[in-house]
């Protein structure tokens, strides 16, 4: 089956998603010019899935995270939430939408205010939206606080007086505090030793399997995001490239790019011989937003590049399996023998 361009397949089979992008295109003006950040970008995200998205700093996934969350505005197309249509929607008339729709962020000290306790910035999003009693309130601090593993005498102390790890954890049970259904995640490791990486990891898979909550997790590692996802798509310069259950990107992943960022991680294709590997080294910088290449915006980079990739850029069309779709003119179902 064919996909409409840059479309990552709607979930089949599971129903009406969680989470439609359509289409949407983030440009920022500069006084240099027109950053094209994301640039027709479609996804879904189903109800209690994870969806990585991974890609080089600068490929536009957390501005395309962001722009989901109306913390930036899309210069055009559709973000459904639940059926909703957010697209146009004031400030006042997101708010109720904003409790289904919560984000973690890198930094956790930098989006939790120094001069207020645990408990009050837990508290904080029920007051906003009106939820329970100031008792009622206190109670849903202490049961945050027990579900990401911290202790209930938290609620009187300040950020500061925690590690990196345990102020993560903050932040992810400030963004649970409204029962969510989606969490934006925006590298919400990257700032973190590697052990603690894998308890915040178990704990998000922890929560998932107990709240059913979905998560959006953008990061530029793999190792993370095969740890957690249970689709993948694969940005480059504003664009999906490659999207994929992570099972299959993992056994075969066909987008020279989406080789190139393995290739830089070997050990992670473990079951591939190394001879089998079509690798496509990654050289050169990523082009400026300010003017993506035409065509094939990988064009640039890759080592396969023929005269139609320079002036035609690639739809994502599935290749072999029906859920793995790919944006390269050259792409093939994999043969028999890489099969076997
Ligand atoms: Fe490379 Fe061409 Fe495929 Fe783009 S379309 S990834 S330039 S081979």
């Amino acid at each position: 089956m064919s996909a409409s361009p840059d479309t990552v397949r709607p979930d089949a089979g599971q129903g009406d998603p969680l989470l439609a992008v359509e289409d949407l295109v983030v440009r920022y003006d500069t006084p240099q010019g027109v950053v094209h950040a994301v640039d027709g970008v479609s996804l879904t995200v189903g109800r209690g899935e994870t969806l990585g998205l991974v890609g080089e700093s600068g490929c536009g996934k957390s501005t395309l995270g962001r722009a989901i969350l109306r913390l930036i505005e899309p210069a055009s197309g559709r973000i459904r939430l639940d059926g909703e249509d957010l697209s146009g929607k004031s400030r006042a008339a997101l708010r109720p939408i904003r409790r289904k729709l919560q984000m973690v962020f890198q930094d956790p000290f930098g989006s939790l205010d120094p001069r207020w306790t645990v408990g009050q910035l837990l508290a904080e999003p029920l007051h906003v939206h009106g939820i329970g009693r100031r008792s009622e309130r206190r109670d849903r601090v202490i049961d945050l606080l027990a579900r990401v593993g911290l202790p209930a005498d938290a609620a009187s102390r300040h950020p500061h007086e925690f590690s990196g790890g345990q102020r993560q954890r903050i932040g992810i049970a400030r963004a649970l505090a409204l029962s969510p259904a989606l969490v934006v995640c925006d590298e919400p490791v990257s700032a973190l030793d590697v052990s603690v990486q894998a308890q915040i990891l178990n704990l998000l898979d922890d929560l998932q399997r107990d709240l059913g909550v979905a998560f959006l997790f953008i990061s530029h590692d793999l190792s993370v995001v095969e740890h957690i996802a249970d689709r993948v798509g694969v940005m480059y310069l504003g664009r999906i490239v490659e999207t994929a259950p992570r099972a299959v990107l993992w056994r075969r992943p066909l987008h020279p790019y989406t080789r190139a960022l393995f290739d830089a991680v070997p050990r992670m294709e473990p079951d591939r011989p190394a001879e089998r590997r079509t690798r496509a080294a990654l050289t050169g910088d990523l082009p400026s937003a300010f003017a993506p290449p035409a065509g094939c915006r990988f064009h640039t980079r890759c080592p396969l590049a023929v005269e139609r990739c320079r002036h035609e850029a690639p739809s994502l069309r599935a290749v072999g399996d029906p859920d793995h779709l790919v944006a390269c003119h050259l792409a093939e179902p994999p043969s028999k023998t890489d099969l076997a």
